[in-house]
């Protein structure tokens, strides 16, 4: 595979544009095998390739959703990205594909095929892609060792979900996870799925407006509380969609945690705006009022641009918006990519 589909010239005026990185984007393989026959058992998603550049994602027999080629073909994405000036998309799976719910060790076959895809992606576009892996995080052991195998392929960092079949991020079974993450320097981006309340909030979309939200903060709190960010200072921690609903709520959050230490504070006695500016998350808000906040709260050198592309509910002029703000140039450009370089531990000499 050769990125040659983009034209020179594109390159050549994009020099002249601030570096522009999307950390939050997410990609499938084209073709994936039947899982769910290969291991006699669940919903695995396959994609049903019905119509030229279109596919059905299928939940075993179930639709679940039809997806485009710029799920799956990189010079495509290259050529849609570019036209927002964007040079370089972090991509990581869709959260669909975590399958944390099956064996652990079919989960770890799912997700070293997932992963090796990304791989290869990266190696043949390093200018254009940086990948982020998944793991079997329902195993602990299997999870380290695919970590430690993430590594060695080239990617640098790993996306993982806000809860992990309706446990916490703070329980015991993780803790070795995160330590690995900080011991290797590998990123971790926290995504949220599995949304709390999906069966009794069908209609009107309310797992993804109201459901993921909440999830993100489910995730931020409980690593916070449960002592997780505290005991592992050194572990590099992104959050989707600008944190969820933990920004906005911060306030109401350290009220309860300074108002009924009996319940919050049991694992943990630091006050949670103390981890505000420690960890990063992404801009993907849809409203320059709430970017502003976002920036006051998070920090400025923890605000990283992502868009979700290329879902529709994402921000798919990639960051469009933040150019119409009238922030400080330095502000774009911390958002634009030196945010995502210092999340990741990137140099900006290998984008350039
Ligand atoms: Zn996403």
């Amino acid at each position: 595979m050769e990125s040659q589909a983009v034209s020179p010239l594109f390159f050549m005026f994009a020099d002249m544009e601030t570096l522009k990185i999307d950390m939050h984007t997410h990609i499938i393989p084209e073709k994936l095998p039947r899982f769910a026959e290969k291991f006699g058992y669940g919903d695995f998603i396959y994609l049903d390739h019905h119509r030229p550049g279109f596919a059905r994602m299928m939940k075993g027999t179930e639709f679940f959703r039809e997806i485009e080629a710029n799920c799956w073909d990189p010079d495509l994405r290259i050529r849609e990205y570019a036209q927002f000036n964007t040079r370089v998309q972090v991509v990581c799976t869709i959260p669909v594909m975590f399958s944390y719910w099956a064996k652990p060790q079919d989960t770890l076959e799912l997700s070293r095929f997932l992963n090796d895809d990304i791989a290869r992606l990266v190696a043949d576009y390093p200018k254009q892609y940086i990948g982020l892996g998944t793991l079997p995080m329902q195993d602990t052991e299997l999870a380290i060792r695919e970590l430690e195998r993430c590594r060695e392929i080239g990617l640098v960092g790993v996306q993982i979900g806000s809860n992990i079949n309706d446990r916490n991020l703070h329980e015991a079974e993780f803790f070795p996870i995160f330590e690995a993450f900080q011991e290797l320097g590998m990123a971790l981006f926290v995504h949220p799925w599995n949304m709390m309340g999906f069966q009794s909030t069908q209609r009107y979309w309310l797992p993804w407006l109201v459901g993921m939200p909440a999830e993100t903060s489910r995730a931020i709190c409980s690593l916070i509380f449960g002592g997780v960010l505290e005991r592992l200072p050194q572990l590099r921690c992104n959050f989707a969609h600008a944190g969820g609903s933990f920004l906005p709520t911060i306030g109401r959050i350290e009220h309860g945690f300074n108002c009924r230490p009996d319940l919050v504070a049991v694992d943990n006695p630091v006050n949670p705006r103390e981890y505000l500016g420690k960890f990063w998350v992404d801009c993907i808000t849809h409203d320059p009022v709430m970017l502003r906040y976002v920036l006051d709260t998070a920090g400025v050198d923890k605000v990283t641009l992502g868009s979700d592309y290329p879902f529709p509910l994402g921000d798919l002029e990639i960051g469009a918006f933040i150019e119409e703000m009238d922030l400080p140039s330095a502000t774009v450009e911390k958002i634009f990519f030196q945010n995502t370089l210092d999340w990741l531990q990137l140099d900006k000499q290998q984008f350039v």
